[in-house]
């Protein structure tokens, strides 16, 4: 089994964190019934970490421990046997294609058609990855992929590339498996270095579209709570663990609630939130009062961490528990995302946020609308100082 390390793991490939390895497991079109769900929680060696790719993370497991996990979900059925395609299974698709009657009616069709090109291409980067939005009351508005196909009611598709300011109307999978031809051909690790490389107009050119100017991204939706189905006396209810984390009795709470108020099986999301779906709202409300983070004001909503030291070499702070610390101060952005990272890296919020505190060898350093990677505008503060930074604004 290879180790990779700062890269995107997959199941053969997990990922050296520096105290252990990251096992990510893709649940095929990002579900898991309650029975997959209570495989996992009694496989996993530690913490379940719902990740932007609507997958799960495995911390816990060892170099030594890795290879019998990876068979371990692989009996499990939640993976491809073939390493080359299950890295390669990278397609995030509307959770709710089979349950909301509002998706666009040939989202079912071009899902199947984007699995079939990734499994068929060549080998790709670790990172490479497609959206499949077919709208309905979840849109995948404002996810970020190297290709984006959104459905439209008048049964075309729209076409977005990583980064670019143009977008193409009337796509097909003949003019997708093209992009992902050439970009695979152009040796970039994502698709904006192919974009840099090759240029805007010559790509979609070359997959047979025409670009035009593509408006700003729409924001994404909030998916916690509940969201009925147009016409229908059911919906989805989204609900989301403190910082997207689950230890194994969690997942298997998760089980309970699917079985016992949805249809069974858990739609996992890009932001973190898990979906049950077909419930009826009383089910949501009674769901709701479960613990879960489930009110979109909840101010653990607007807070994201990583493990920092506490599972993580790198990390130079217990983030998540600092984060603990901070809420119960109040000490929490009101608008945006709150950012602790325990290093520069910035693993579980690769975007901007509101505000960062970044964990380094002197105390947080702090900055606002930007990235963790970015240049801090304070720095060796104890969080003390910082929950007084927060709250002074
Ligand atoms: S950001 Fe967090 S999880 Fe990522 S390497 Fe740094 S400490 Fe580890």
């Amino acid at each position: 089994m290879s180790m990779v390390r700062g890269w995107c793991p997959n199941l053969f490939a997990p990922m050296d964190t520096g105290d252990g390895v990251l096992l990510r497991v893709k649940p095929f079109a990002g579900r898991l019934t309650a029975a997959e769900a209570r495989a996992l929680a009694e496989i996993a060696p530690g913490a379940i970490e719902l990740t932007n790719r609507a997958n799960l993370q495995l911390r816990g497991a060892t170099a030594a421990s890795a290879p019998a996990l990876a068979q371990a979900i692989l009996a499990a059925g939640l993976a491809d046997p073939e390493p080359g395609r299950e890295a390669r299974r990278n397609l995030n698709a509307s959770p709710l294609l089979g349950d909301d009657p509002s998706l666009m009616p040939q989202t079912a069709a071009w899902r199947a058609a984007l699995e079939d090109i990734l499994a068929g291409a060549g080998a790709l980067p670790g990172k490479f990855g497609l959206v499949l939005d077919g709208g309905g009351v979840l849109p995948l508005a404002g996810v970020e992929a190297d290709i984006t196909l959104r459905l439209a009611p008048d049964g075309t598709a729209l076409l977005r590339l990583q980064d670019c300011p143009w977008q193409a109307r009337g796509a097909t999978p003949a003019s997708v498996a093209a992009l992902v031809e050439i970009f695979r051909a152009s040796g970039a690790r994502r698709m904006r270095g192919t974009l840099a490389a090759r240029g805007a107009e010559a790509l979609f050119a070359a997959a047979g579209l025409r670009p035009e100017p593509a408006p700003a991204q729409e924001a994404a939706p909030e998916a916690l709570g509940f969201h009925p189905y147009p016409g229908l006396g059911r919906g989805a209810f989204g609900l989301m663990p403190e910082f997207g984390v689950l230890e194994a009795g969690g997942l298997r709470a998760l089980a309970a609630l699917a079985e016992g108020f949805g249809d069974g099986t858990l739609r996992l999301t890009p932001w973190r939130v898990v979906l049950l779906a077909g419930v009826t709202r009383p089910a949501a409300l009674r769901a709701a009062a479960a613990g879960w983070v489930t009110d979109p004001a909840d101010p653990r909503r607007r807070v994201v961490a990583c493990p920092g030291s506490a599972g993580c070499a790198s990390g130079l702070a217990e983030t998540r528990a600092d984060a603990r610390r901070l809420l119960a101060r109040g000490a929490v952005p009101q608008e945006g995302l709150l950012h602790l990272s325990g290093c520069a890296k910035g693993c579980a919020h690769p975007g901007p946020a509101a505000v960062v505190l970044v964990a380094a060898p002197g105390g947080y350093a702090l900055l606002r609308q930007g990235r963790a990677g970015d240049p801090p505008q304070r720095t060796g503060l104890t969080l003390a100082q910082a929950a007084a930074e927060l709250e002074s604004t």
